[in-house]
């Protein structure tokens, strides 16, 4: 049995010093409403933080969303438990306001992991998650500075087990049908119970690369999470040069974050703390 815990950030970058504060502060109500929800389990506390997250324009994710070089948004998300390991997510939606939800619903559906396209908005009308127009992310986006980047949350419930989820509009000016990180367990974000969950941001192609949040979760095993996330920047610079951000939690203990950008948004909650 683990102390419940939970951690959430709101995107690795180099944003100005003058736009951090809005983002700080969409992360921790993100923190708020995920600690609110925790009684509920892991997966409840990380859905409640994502989805506010998708709503705060200020972060890369939902609303916020950046755009891809033809001026449209795409964007991923997965969840993963760490219980018995189911995952579900999403790449290069379209037309979803939380696409965490149509992540959620495929990895409750069971039958695939990674829907794309088309037939993921097929199955978003099927299960009845929320649609919207996708010319409310240009909206959102026209005139704003540029938004932070991915959002994501790792939770450990009363019972030990352990969630995470992510969320993101990805890399402004992308390739359209560009996917990231984001939605690949394992890459973007990984959970196991019997050693620990991670969620990673900042430039997927590098996650995707290294698998990053696989190889924090096996460290968990072992390491605490504090030299967990530090080694897992390390390892993403000195091997690829890659830049980001990781926030991860083991089995027991406090969550921890490491980034090795100008700054990332993140905040953090633990029973004990
Ligand atoms: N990892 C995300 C992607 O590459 C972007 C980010 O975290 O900023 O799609």
């Amino acid at each position: 049995m683990g102390r419940a815990a939970l951690i959430v950030h709101g995107g690795a970058g180099d944003r100005p010093a003058a736009q951090r504060a809005s983002s700080q502060a969409a992360v921790e109500a993100a923190l708020e409403a995920g600690w609110a929800a925790i009684a509920g389990g892991a997966l409840a506390a990380v859905m409640a933080a994502v989805r506010l997250m998708e709503d705060a324009p200020p972060l890369n994710a939902g609303l916020g969303a950046c755009l891809n070089a033809d001026g449209e948004a795409e964007l991923d998300a997965g969840v993963m438990l760490g219980d018995d390991l189911r995952a579900g997510a999403v790449g290069a939606v379209r037309d979803l306001r939380h696409p965490v939800d149509l992540a959620r619903a495929v990895m409750e559906d069971g039958r695939h992991v990674l829907l794309v396209g088309e037939g993921a908005a097929r199955f978003a009308a099927e299960r009845g998650i929320e649609r919207c127009d996708p010319a409310l992310f240009v909206a959102a986006r026209a005139g704003a500075p540029p938004p932070a980047d991915t959002v994501g949350a790792v939770a450990r419930d009363a019972g030990g087990h352990l969630a995470v989820a992510v969320s993101t509009g990805g890399i402004a000016g992308k390739r359209p049908g560009r996917v990231g990180d984001s939605p690949l367990p394992g890459a973007g974000f990984y959970a196991d119970d019997e050693a620990g969950a991670a969620c990673g941001t900042g430039v997927g192609e590098g996650f995707i690369r290294t698998v990053l949040c696989h190889r924090a979760v096996e460290r968990l095993a072992a390491s605490a999470a504090a030299e967990v996330a530090e080694e897992g920047i390390g390892h993403l610079a000195r091997r690829i040069g890659g830049r980001g951000g990781l926030i991860v939690l083991g089995r027991q203990g406090p969550p921890a974050a490491a980034w090795n950008t100008a700054h990332m948004a993140w905040a953090m909650r633990h029973e004990g703390s």
